[in-house]
């Protein structure tokens, strides 16, 4: 941590921002400029609170210069970590694509949903049974039934699941059902009790970014489930909210750079929550892909108009079938494979 005192700042004023750094185990280095005095707080800088040195007399400004996230930062794991997905990678070479509808319904459209997403090849099935919804009243997903049946439909398929948890009391279902990935919401980006628990699993993790949440905040999100032992994390952008009105959310494609230099873990995005309407679905995958994101969540149900929950941005079997083609061409010019 840096603090720069005041051009006015006095000896004792010095003094006692010295005395508060070694308090907390850290050693002091001070360089006095001709303008100005600076302080170096050397050592685990977490345990220093840059407000706390701000409030004291002579201080102009503290802040850290290392990142307040660890585990998750490229700072200190240079190389793209890899994940193992039943046997399916993701992160550095390796992109996959993870598809299936937005909700589980009955067990006929998961098996169609199932065959679907195999005949396009696509290795990793999607699928909602607890689904966080708006209105109270709206169709709240399937439950517990759900993920039954969408088990039992994937593994008929050889497909692993990818399946949100909205609540730390449905985890010991989960874990019944072997849920190979368990996905946590933009809405429940920040519940800091639901990222302790699966902090705990060794089942990765899609973190999907808070649709109002900063960079910084969503990799503080991914430290905590990284601090609890489990490194296994996805980060999926699926769009922010802005100004506009036109689509449901806004594609923040330069969260795919940023993120990919701040951290080793693999980042994906959600084009079907982004723009909300399937016509947009393919190109903003397209532009994912190209601007080095490492996988897709998109929503493909097998007749979308009869879809119980996101019909507009549910894209056909076939349309998944040819976005499929553009991907494998868009990842060959950048040097990687799809869906291994
Ligand atoms: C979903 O994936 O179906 C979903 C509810 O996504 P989000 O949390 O991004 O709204
Ligand atoms: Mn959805």
């Amino acid at each position: 941590m840096i603090i720069v005192m005041n051009k006015t700042a006095t000896e004792e004023q010095i003094e006692l921002v010295v005395s508060r750094i070694k308090d907390k185990g850290l050693e002091a280095s001070i360089s006095k400029g001709t303008e100005k005095t600076v302080i170096g707080a050397v050592g685990d800088e977490r345990l220093l609170d840059p407000k706390l040195l701000d409030n004291l007399p002579g201080v102009e400004q503290a802040m850290h210069i290392v990142k307040p996230y660890k585990i998750v930062a490229r700072e200190w794991h240079p190389k793209d970590t890899v994940l193992d997905i039943k046997g399916h990678l993701i992160g550095g070479k390796h992109i996959q694509i993870v598809s299936g509808p937005c909700s589980v319904e009955t067990p006929e459209q998961m098996k169609k949903s199932a065959k679907a997403v195999k005949a396009a090849g696509v290795k990793l099935m999607r699928g909602g049974a607890f689904k966080p919804r708006t209105s109270p009243y709206t169709f709240q997903g399937v439950g517990f039934d759900g993920l039954e049946m969408f088990r039992k439909a994937a593994d008929n398929e050889g497909l692993p699941i990818v399946t949100e948890l909205l609540d730390v009391r449905h985890l010991d279902k989960f874990l019944e059902h072997k849920v190979d990935v368990i996905q946590i919401g933009t809405r429940s980006m920040q519940n800091f009790e639901l990222l302790r628990e699966v902090g705990t699993l060794k089942i990765p993790v899609i973190l999907k970014r808070g649709m109002s949440a900063t960079i910084s905040e969503w990799l503080m999100a991914a430290e905590y489930i990284a601090s609890g032992g489990n490194h296994n994390i996805i980060f999926c952008e699926r769009g922010i909210r802005t100004f506009e009105t036109y689509y449901r959310n806004v594609l923040d494609v330069t969260a795919i750079p940023v993120l990919k230099k701040e951290t080793h873990l693999p980042v994906i995005i959600d084009p079907s929550h982004a723009g909300g309407k399937a016509w947009m679905v393919a190109a903003l995958s397209r532009a994912g892909i190209a601007a080095g994101a490492d996988g897709l969540l998109v929503e493909m149900h097998p007749n979308p108009c009869e879809a119980w929950c996101d019909a507009d941005q549910a894209i056909t079997p076939t349309e998944l079938k040819d976005l499929m083609k553009d991907l494998t061409a868009i990842a060959k010019i950048l040097g990687r494979n799809i869906s291994n």
